[in-house]
């Protein structure tokens, strides 16, 4: 299986914690003023990578602590990313995925759009919602705007309840 790419960091410290291997997703509808990332919107851009090539990568690099889903909108290619999710996983390593959608929004429609269930549940640490301009913050560890939550899916699934991963 494929994944449609705007880019990879192999190491990077600031989108969660540790060390983490960063897969930046291209494609997205929201178009939230003040994007950082306006080329990895369109669906066409970028370009195509097997999984299994960013398997090995990740294989080859015993400092890393995850593997993060950027974008770009991740939960557009739910399919190929919960299939990278899935084999991370397997590998032991902590998963952590942004969305421009609120993780609200992703249980309504887990059922009905391809893939998101199992995304969703592959998810560590979801940073979720739109960037907004308004609530922008340079203080904010992992996040752009206010708004946006790192939330602890497990924790929040177990609990039914949103629960929030704190930074330090
Ligand atoms: S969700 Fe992310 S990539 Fe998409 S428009 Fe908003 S900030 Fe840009």
């Amino acid at each position: 299986m494929q994944v449609r790419v705007a880019g990879i960091v192999k190491e990077s410290i600031v989108d969660g914690p540790g060390i983490r291997y960063v897969v930046f997703a291209q494609g997205c509808r929201h178009n939230c003023p003040g994007c950082h990332n306006p080329e990895t919107h369109s669906f066409q851009g970028g370009y195509l990578i097997d999984i299994s090539t960013i398997i090995q990568q990740i294989k080859g690099n015993p400092l890393l602590d995850g593997v993060t889903f950027s974008g770009g909108e991740p939960f557009e290619q739910a399919l190929a990313f919960g299939e990278l999710a899935e084999q991370v996983k397997n590998l032991g390593y902590h998963v952590m995925s942004y969305t421009g959608y609120t993780y609200e929004h992703l249980l309504k429609n887990k059922d009905t759009r391809k893939g998101w269930a199992k995304l969703l549940s592959l998810t560590d640490h979801l940073v979720d919602g739109k960037f907004e301009l308004a609530k922008k913050s340079m203080r904010l560890k992992f996040r752009g705007s206010h708004n946006q939550r790192i939330i602890d899916i497990g924790q929040s699934m177990i609990l039914k309840k949103i629960v929030q991963y704190e930074v330090l």
